[in-house]
């Protein structure tokens, strides 16, 4: 299975000198398994650049993915509209998202592009599209098994667990971790897994100076997530728009001193996971940006 990560910023996009290290795109991370479709965790602005891969990759079309939806916060739907492969009618996706009260995920989806906001709407996106409303449940996109949670956030959100070739990823963001010890419904989605990837918008002092109810964790508590769950590998993940490269990269140390296995997610990280029990690889490789072999 394979990890990779297209955005890894919370709530705007940060084009700054001084981010640029980790990134400036807001939530995006696919997952590819084989006999799976393309999995898409949320469409942050980060879809866009995978959206300019793919079709450098398939420009006859032929592409078949499936968006999972987090929820439906601007951070994690900004890059649908600038995704190219929903322009293409020999494309295929499926979004998948948090079943909402009085409406459809459909029309959520659609408003975003409604002519007040956005100039060009969803109707005009000929790839083939389809919507699925789901809540905590499981069930199969080829050989993945996809499991997913409701998390404590406003407005509720998702957590997604996807396991296939003795591999597990958890996706867990926009959470908010309350009390000292570890969240038990984020704790039972992560149990065992080899690549755990956490909100940790906040550092514990921020959080602790009114950012309570705003939805968000700290590396802190991930780390106190980590540990309980037996995860192999922890990504600090939705890191927040007010915080530079050289503050992630103490809040990557200050976790990595409490749980060795600490990764900040930076834009283009590349992450194979190899399972248990199957050979002398690590269960997580790690392919940082600009070193790849
Ligand atoms: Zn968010
Ligand atoms: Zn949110």
């Amino acid at each position: 299975m394979e990890v990779r990560f297209f955005g890894v910023r919370g709530g705007v996009p940060t084009p700054e000198a001084g981010k640029l290290r980790f990134g400036g795109n807001t939530s995006c991370v696919t997952v590819r398994a084989a006999g799976a479709p393309l999995v898409i965790l949320d469409a942050g602005t980060g879809i866009r650049i995978l959206g300019n891969e793919l079709v450098r990759q398939h420009p006859a079309g032929g592409i078949e993915g499936v968006i999972l939806l987090s929820h439906l916060h601007w951070d994690h739907i900004q890059g649908i509209p600038f995704f190219k492969p929903l322009f293409h009618p020999g494309n295929r996706f499926e979004f998948i998202g948090l079943r909402p009260v009085g409406t459809s995920l459909r029309c959520q989806l659609e408003g975003q592009q409604n002519y007040a906001y956005f100039p060009v709407d969803m109707s005009h996106m000929s790839a083939a599209k389809s919507f699925r409303e789901v809540a905590d449940e499981s069930f199969q996109l080829g050989t993945l098994k996809v499991s997913c949670r409701l998390l404590n956030h406003p407005g509720g959100c998702l957590g997604w667990r996807l396991e296939a070739d003795g591999a597990a990823v958890v996706y867990a963001t926009d959470n908010e971790h309350t009390g000292p010890g570890p969240e038990e419904a984020v704790v039972e989605l992560a149990r065992g897994a080899d690549l755990f990837i956490f909100d940790t918008n906040y550092t514990p002092e921020e959080y602790a100076a009114g950012r309570q109810g705003w939805g968000h964790s700290t590396w802190l508590q991930a780390v106190i997530n980590a540990r309980a769950a037996g995860v192999d590998r922890l990504i600090l993940f939705h890191h927040d728009q007010d915080h530079n490269d050289d503050q992630l990269l103490e809040i990557e140390e200050l976790a990595c001193r409490e749980f060795p296995r600490s990764l900040a997610a930076r834009e283009g990280l590349r992450v194979v996971l190899n399972g248990r029990g199957t050979g002398p690889e690590p269960r997580c490789l790690i392919e940082l940006p600009g070193l790849e072999a």
